[in-house]
C-alpha cells in the first residue's frame, strides 16, 4: 500500500503565527492568559494551550484582566476596545489576510456598497465582520441568493477559506441583483493551492483521509472537495482510522486542514504504514496496545 502527502498539508501561514505568538505569551510567563474563542480551530492543539495555561473564554466578563491573544480569525474592533479599556495586554493573533477583509468590508460599507459576504454565518470570521457591519448580507447557498432584495450597489467578498468554484457560480449570480457589483475575491491563497493540491492527489487514490479539526472550515470543505472523486473519511486524529477502510486499496491519499499540525498528520501516517504492514488477522479485534504499537511504528520510506 502506498501512502502519500498533499503538498503544503497542515498549519498555513496565518496559524503558524497565531500559534508563535502564543508560545512567545507563554514564554514570557505572565498569567493570566487568555484567548477569546479557540485560537485556531484545531482540539488537540487548544488541550495543549490549556494545559500550558491559556483559558479559552467567550468573553471577557467574568475574568481578571491578564492578557488576551486575539484568535487567527479575527474578532471586531469593538471588542478589541472593550479589552483595551478593561485593562488587558492585547496581543493580535488575527490572521493580517482575515484582517485585510475585514478592511475591504469597512471600506466598501463607507463607499455605499451593501456588503455581501460568501461565507458561513457561524463561522468566527464571518461573525467578526458581522459584528462591524451588521446590515452585511450572508450568502452560504444559491437559495440564499434569491431571497435578497436589488439594491444599487453590492460590495461582494468571501470568507477566506471559501471554496472558489462556489464563490464564482455565486458571484455570477449575485450580478443580478444590482446595478453596481464591486467583487473581491478575498479567498487566501494558501486555502487555494490547499484544495488544488488534494483535488490533485483525490483524482489519484483510492481512498482520501483528511485530517483537522470537525470544527474547522476549511476542513470540511477539503473533505467536502475529495468527496467528490473519491471515497474520503475526516478524521481528527490516527486512533479514528479504521483498518476495514483499507482493505484491498492501493493508494491512500492524506491531506490535512490549514490548522492540523504535522506532528498529528505524521501520527496518521505512522498508523496507516503500521496497519500496511501488520494487518489484523481475522476474528482479532483491534486492541489498545494495537493502536499504541502504531503510534511507536516508524514510516520507514517517506510517502
Ligand atoms: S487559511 Fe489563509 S486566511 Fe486563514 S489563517 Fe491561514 S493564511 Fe490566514
Amino acid at each position: 500500500m502506498e501512502v502519500l502527502l498533499s503538498k503544503g498539508a497542515g498549519f498555513c501561514f496565518g496559524v503558524k503565527r497565531a500559534v508563535s505568538l502564543a508560545d512567545e505569551v507563554l514564554r514570557r510567563g505572565k498569567r493570566p492568559v487568555y484567548t477569546l474563542g479557540p485560537l485556531i480551530h484545531n482540539p488537540q492543539v487548544i488541550r495543549e494551550f490549556e494545559e500550558k495555561g491559556i483559558k479559552v473564554v467567550g468573553n471577557l466578563d467574568k475574568v481578571h484582566p491578564g492578557t488576551v491573544i486575539l484568535r487567527s480569525h479575527g474578532v471586531a474592533p469593538s471588542i478589541q476596545m472593550e479589552a483595551k479599556d478593561k485593562g488587558f495586554e492585547i496581543v493580535d493573533a488575527t490572521c493580517p489576510r482575515v484582517k485585510r477583509v475585514q478592511q475591504l468590508a469597512a471600506r466598501l460599507k463607507k463607499e455605499g456598497y451593501q456588503v455581501v459576504v460568501i461565507g458561513e454565518r457561524g463561522h468566527p470570521e464571518v461573525a467578526s465582520i458581522l459584528e462591524l457591519l451588521r446590515d452585511a448580507d450572508v450568502i452560504e447557498s444559491f437559495e440564499t441568493i434569491a431571497r435578497l432584495p436589488k439594491v444599487k450597489r453590492i460590495g461582494v467578498i468571501a470568507q477566506t477559506t471559501q471554496h472558489m468554484e462556489h464563490f464564482k457560480e455565486l458571484c455570477k449570480l449575485l450580478i443580478s441583483k444590482a446595478e453596481e457589483v464591486r467583487i473581491y475575491n478575498t479567498i487566501c491563497e494558501a486555502s487555494i493551492t490547499r484544495q488544488k493540491n488534494s483535488l490533485e492527489l483525490a483524482k489519484g487514490v483510492d481512498l482520501m483521509i483528511v485530517v483537522g479539526g470537525y470544527n474547522s472550515a476549511n476542513t470540511r470543505r477539503l473533505t467536502e472537495i475529495c468527496k467528490a472523486v473519491a471515497e474520503t473519511h475526516h478524521i481528527e486524529e490516527a486512533a479514528q482510522i479504521k483498518e476495514k477502510w483499507l482493505k484491498e486499496r492501493e493508494r491512500i491519499g492524506v491531506t490535512a486542514g490549514a490548522s492540523t499540525p504535522i506532528s498529528i498528520i505524521n501520527e496518521v501516517l505512522r498508523r496507516l504504514h503500521f496497519l500496511a504492514a501488520h494487518p489484523t488477522p481475522k476474528n482479532q479485534k483491534n486492541s489498545p496496545s494495537r493502536l499504541r504499537n502504531s503510534a511507536l511504528y516508524r514510516i520507514r520510506s517517506s510517502p
